[in-house]
């Protein structure tokens, strides 16, 4: 019996999409962004998918505890790093990297204790996104303070992240990393730059060449899911594979009189006799609620139209096409056949929030 919502995750696919990064990066250090439950997968499962990567990177600590718990020894890096020294104790014993990104996480390191294990950093230079990191003289003030702290394992590594490198037309990443390179160009640690639009758009800033520093290790996160950063286009255009399929099943088949309105707020109102189909998915299992009528939806294996709002537990769609469709019957919401990419334009969301926001009760299938 096949569950009501479920997800297939294809590990297969992930192993792809890792080798993809190493032909578009093949100088680079990879360092697999595997956040957020390894976006909407899994975090564990991804990692132990993925262990052919170099280092792996997290967003908060109790992440990158509970890999190092789950026995992986390869390097992790807290991209938030830390905020008290309860925190930063916990990072030194799970052998956990720190981005460094403000001046009160300076403070903290100079509070540990001179005997313990030296934390391995990485100072964080913001180039333009205006968001975590140190500008022009506060950067280098931070790299001088690192450099003199004994709790700091030498040399501090340098790291920046794009605001926008997602539009191959927008100057700015240029910029960035420019301001990037030209800051760093004398100090003697490790750089990362590129993540997924990075690694896959702005192919110099991956190169490890000696006009072009700043890219010994790239941050792919959405690519090894299998998705496309750049919008109009999907994970295929780039030779990724999805790794995430969601699927479900028809619960409910019926007819429609013209005139009709379907679901709540009545958004949808039938312009012809409707044969209307039931689906068991809903918000409550990460379709999201803002998915437009008339997104596709595959209703054994061919597409159908989503009509109506999406409720909690259940979509409903359109099936004047598919006259021998009948409850039991299977539904993809996404996957290889349907990019999650063209689900989200659907959504005006991005495909990141409908892989991160797959709910618990959803069953998980890895094949
Ligand atoms: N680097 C940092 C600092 C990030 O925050 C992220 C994701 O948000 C990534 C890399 C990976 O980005 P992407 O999933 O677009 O490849």
């Amino acid at each position: 019996m096949t569950p009501a919502a479920y997800v297939h995750l294809d590990l297969d696919a992930a192993r792809h999409n890792l080798a993809q990064v190493k032909r578009y990066a093949p100088n680079n250090r990879i360092m697999a962004v595997i956040k957020a439950n390894g976006y909407g997968h899994g975090m564990d499962r991804v990692a132990a998918a993925l262990a052919e990567a170099d280092g792996f990177a997290v967003a908060r600590v109790d992440e990158g505890v509970r890999l190092r718990e789950a026995g992986f020894t390869q390097a992790i890096t807290v991209l938030q790093g830390f905020v008290c020294l309860d925190e930063l104790r916990l990072m030194v014993r799970h052998k956990l990297a720190a981005v460094i990104h403000t001046p009160q996480q300076i403070g903290i390191l100079r509070q540990l204790a001179p005997e313990s294990e030296k934390l391995p950093v990485w100072l964080k230079m913001d180039t333009g996104m205006n968001r975590l990191g140190f500008k022009g003289g506060d950067f280098l003030a931070a790299y001088q303070a690192l450099a003199d702290c004994v709790a700091v394992a030498q040399p501090i590594n340098l790291i920046t992240h794009f605001a926008n490198a997602d539009d191959l037309l927008d100057d700015k990443t240029r910029r960035q990393i420019d301001v990037f390179n030209h800051a760093v160009k004398d100090f003697p640690g490790q750089r990362s730059i590129a993540n997924s639009a990075g690694i896959i758009g702005w192919p110099n800033v991956s190169s490890n060449s000696a006009q072009v520093r700043g890219g010994d290790w790239v941050r792919p996160g959405l690519m090894l899911y299998g998705c496309s950063p750049f919008a109009g286009k999907t994970g295929a255009d780039f030779g990724l594979r999805p790794v995430m399929s969601l699927h479900s099943r028809l619960i409910a088949v019926k007819y429609v009189a013209a005139g009709e309105s379907v679901g709540y707020s009545g958004t949808w109102t039938c312009r012809q006799p409707t044969r209307l189909g039931v689906v068991s998915i809903g918000y409550g299992d990460g379709y999201h609620r803002h998915t437009q009528s008339g997104a596709p939806v595959l209703v054994n294996g061919r597409r159908v139209s989503l009509i109506g709002r999406v409720s909690m537990d259940m979509i409903t769609v359109d099936l004047n096409s598919q006259p021998d469709a009948q409850p039991g019957d299977p539904v993809t919401l996404w996957g290889e056949a349907l990019p999650v990419e063209e689900i989200a334009r659907h959504a005006d969301t991005i495909p990141y929030t409908l892989l991160c926001g797959i709910t618990q009760r959803v069953q998980v299938i890895e094949r």
